[in-house]
């Protein structure tokens, strides 16, 4: 563990890598010699204009995204997007198809419904073990708009590992498993996440938007809640969140310098492979998803009792193992191990694991 630092194992904000930290503390008063922070200074100036762009451009490198994208910076965080994607994605006449996998994505429904006609293509909400749907559970109405996915249920620790082929654009919900690996961009018509899980600190909202996209806007819409409104100016339609944005250049600097996204998979499967291993070991632990749909990101599982889980998050939490209280909607514990999560800190919870059940078990 570096000095001073917990385990944290937070599902959002999250934990953020300590190099990012550092340098960000090397650079609060004095940006490149400026004489101020980076957040002190113009979003029109020449400072920020090249943490605004090199954020942009890490972010395209490492998604390997293909021109006919944009990359947007927004705020709002996820939220927001639940309400722009159907005020400019879904025209009046059509319908949007929606996968209804947990919590994140019925709040993603319930405001889509607000602004036009959605259909429920497959709903395994209620599924326990908790799972997202597979193609078999897939009932596209006719001629979508979109096919809306939540690729991570962060509360309920289902990740879909294989995304679905189907013939109409994805939008995709990827809040808590964005650059956690690689994957092809094409089928998705928009892509967003809020930041403070795998990207930086809250505040900013990474949409990845097809540019065609960007023309099907009612001109009803707002001009601020226009995806395409952003992307004439490159972000900058009014002031962003400079010193988010700023982390968020850091830290995908950081994943580049780390292999990129093939070298984060990886690590990620290790850390969860770990972390399961361990609660699939003697039946004392219950990981709550189906084993075939588990989350590389948040690892869910119970304890006997719900009196042994708070024993269990208290003990952890004086051992430095901080964060580790599931969802009040569900109780259990939970996990997060995004990409900045240390593989010793997984190491460390499950040997707090074992010795935790020799005690009570
Ligand atoms: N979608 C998912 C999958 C999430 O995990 C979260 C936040 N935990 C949200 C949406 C909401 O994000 P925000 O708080 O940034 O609006």
């Amino acid at each position: 563990m570096d000095k001073g630092r917990a385990y944290n194992f937070s599902a959002g904000p999250a934990v953020l890598p300590v190099p990012v930290l550092e340098q960000a503390r090397d650079e609060l008063l004095d940006y490149h010699g400026s004489g101020m922070s980076i957040m002190e200074q113009s979003h029109r100036g020449k400072d920020y204009d090249a943490v605004h762009y090199e954020a942009m451009e890490n972010i395209r490198l490492l998604l390997e995204l293909p021109e006919a994208y944009t990359v947007l910076f927004l705020q709002g965080g996820a939220t927001a997007q639940f309400a722009m994607v159907p005020l400019n994605l879904l025209p009046p006449g059509r319908t949007a198809d929606y996968t209804d996998s947990g919590s994140w994505a019925a709040k993603a429904i319930k405001e889509a419904r607000v602004v036009g006609d959605v259909h429920i293509a497959a709903d395994t909400h209620e599924d326990r073990p908790t799972r997202v749907p597979g193609v078999e559970d897939l009932h596209l109405s006719r001629n979508p708009a979109y096919l809306h996915i939540t690729t991570n249920e962060t509360i309920s620790g289902a990740q879909w590992h294989a995304f679905p082929e189907v013939d109409t654009p994805l939008v995709a919900d990827m809040s808590s498993d964005i650059l956690s690996r690689p994957f092809d961009p094409g089928p998705f018509g928009l892509i967003y996440a809020g930041a403070q899980k795998n990207l930086g600190p809250a505040g900013v909202t990474l949409v990845i938007v097809r540019k065609e996209f960007l023309e099907r806007v009612p001109g009803t819409v707002p001009l601020y809640l226009r995806y395409r409104t952003h992307a004439e100016a490159d972000s900058l339609y009014n002031t962003p969140p400079t010193f988010s944005v700023y982390l968020v250049c850091l830290v995908t600097r950081w994943l580049r310098a780390q292999g990129g996204l093939t070298a984060i998979e990886e690590a990620n499967r290790i850390k969860a492979d770990l972390l399961y291993a361990a609660i699939d070991q003697t039946g004392f632990y219950t990981g709550t998803a189906d084993p075939a749909h588990r989350s590389r990101m948040n690892v869910t599982f119970r304890l006997p009792t719900e009196a042994l889980e708070a024993q269990f998050v208290s003990e952890a939490e004086a051992g430095g193992l901080k964060g580790l209280k599931g969802h009040r909607s569900v109780g259990g514990l939970r996990a997060s191990i995004y990409n900045a999560f240390p593989a010793a800190g997984v190491e460390a919870l499950v040997g707090f694991m074992a010795d935790f059940e020799r005690k009570n078990g």
